[in-house]
C-alpha cells in the first residue's frame, strides 16, 4: 500500500511568511503521512492550521494519530487551530514516548491557558486520547512505529514508520554534529566524511525516505554549535552510510530564502555524488506532496 506523503510545515524555529520564503514555505514542522485510512501526523507546527482544514473537507469523523518530536514553539504552536480538536466526532490519538514525554499534553494545554489564548484545553470538543510508545516495535493500526532519542536541548525524539516493508523516518531537531569528538577540528576540513552515531545509522537504515533537520548551511553551523540542529551536510553522511534511498532536509533555517535553501540542496547533492551511492535529495517544501511505494 505504501505511504503518502504531504509536508505542510518545512521551517524550523518561528513562522517565516514573506515573499523570500514562498518556493518551501514559511509555516513550522508538520508532516502528514497516509497508509490506507490511517492518517499519522508528524509535529503541531503552524502548517497543522491547514491540515485541519484539509481533514475536515476529506472525511468526517476525523481520526488521526499525533506524534510531538518535542514541546519547542515551533513543534505544538498549531495545535490550538487544528479545527478537527473543536469537533466532538474527532478521536485524536496523541502519542507519547514512555518514560520521556509523561509532561507532553500538560505542555500541550499549557500554551492553552488563558493568559495565552481565550479557548482552555478542556473546552475542546474533541476525544483526545494519549497513548504510550513502549521501546521496540508499537503498532499502530496496519504501521509499525519505533522512537528514539536525538540530540536537542530539553531532547527531541526521532519516529520510523514501517507498513510491508515500506520504512518513513522522520527525525527533527537533532544535532548530528555535537557527537563529533571535536567539532572545531572537523569544521577545518568540509570535505572530511562526517562521523555519525551508530545508534542513528541503524535507527534509519534502509529507509526509502529519511525527513531530517538539516537547518544548517557549512557556514551556518559554526555560529550555532550547541543550538540543537544539524548541518545539512552531515545529514547527507548519515544517509549514504544508513543506504537511505530519498532524503528530504527539513527545519530550514528562519534566516534562509528560497535562494539560500536551494543552495543548500545543491551542495547536499554535491557531497551525496561524491561519496557514491545512489541517494535522492530534495528540500522539503510546503504543499509538496509524493508517493512512497
Ligand atoms: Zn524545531
Ligand atoms: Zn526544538
Amino acid at each position: 500500500m505504501g505511504f503518502s506523503v504531504t509536508f505542510w510545515g518545512t521551517r524550523g524555529s518561528i513562522p517565516t511568511p514573506g515573499t523570500s520564503t514562498q518556493k518551501f514555505g514559511g509555516d513550522t514542522s508538520c508532516v502528514e503521512l497516509r497508509v490506507g485510512e490511517t492518517v499519522l501526523i508528524c509535529d503541531a507546527g503552524t502548517g497543522l492550521r491547514k491540515l485541519g482544514v484539509e481533514l475536515m473537507r476529506r472525511s468526517s469523523p476525523v481520526v488521526a494519530h499525533l506524534f510531538l518530536s518535542h514541546p519547542h514553539w515551533d513543534h505544538i504552536q498549531g495545535f490550538p487551530f487544528f479545527a478537527p480538536v473543536y469537533t466532538p466526532t474527532t478521536l485524536l490519538h496523541v502519542h507519547c514516548v514512555a518514560d520521556g514525554q509523561e509532561r507532553l499534553r500538560d505542555l500541550l494545554s499549557g500554551q492553552m491557558k488563558g493568559d495565552y489564548f481565550p479557548v482552555q484545553f478542556s473546552d475542546l470538543g474533541a476525544r483526545i486520547e494519549q497513548r504510550d510508545l513502549l521501546p521496540g516495535p508499537n503498532p499502530i493500526d496496519e504501521v509499525t512505529v519505533r522512537t528514539m532519542r536525538l540530540e536537542h536541548p530539553g531532547t527531541s525524539f526521532g519516529f520510523a514508520f514501517e507498513h510491508e516493508g515500506v520504512k518513513v523516518v522522520y527525525a527533527t531537531d537533532n544535532e548530528i554534529d555535537l557527537t563529533f569528538p571535536d567539532p572545531d577540528q572537523v569544521q577545518n576540513d568540509l570535505e572530511a566524511p562526517r562521523p555519525v552515531p551508530e545508534a542513528l545509522v541503524d535507527f534509519v537504515r534502509g529507509a526509502d525516505l529519511l525527513i531530517a533537520d538539516g537547518q544548517y548551511t557549512d557556514e551556518e553551523y559554526p555560529e550555532k554549535i550547541g543550538w540543537g540542529h544539524a548541518r545539512a551536510t552531515t545529514l547527507v553522511d548519515l544517509a549514504v552510510r544508513a543506504a537511505v534511498k530519498q532524503l528530504a532536509i527539513f527545519h530550514h533555517d528562519p534566516m534562509q530564502s528560497d535562494e539560500l535553501v536551494e543552495a543548500k540542496v545543491e551542495t547536499c547533492l554535491a557531497r551525496a555524488r561524491r561519496l557514491g551511492g545512489k541517494l535522492e535529495i530534495f528540500g522539503a517544501r510546503e504543499g509538496f506532496e509524493l508517493r512512497i511505494d
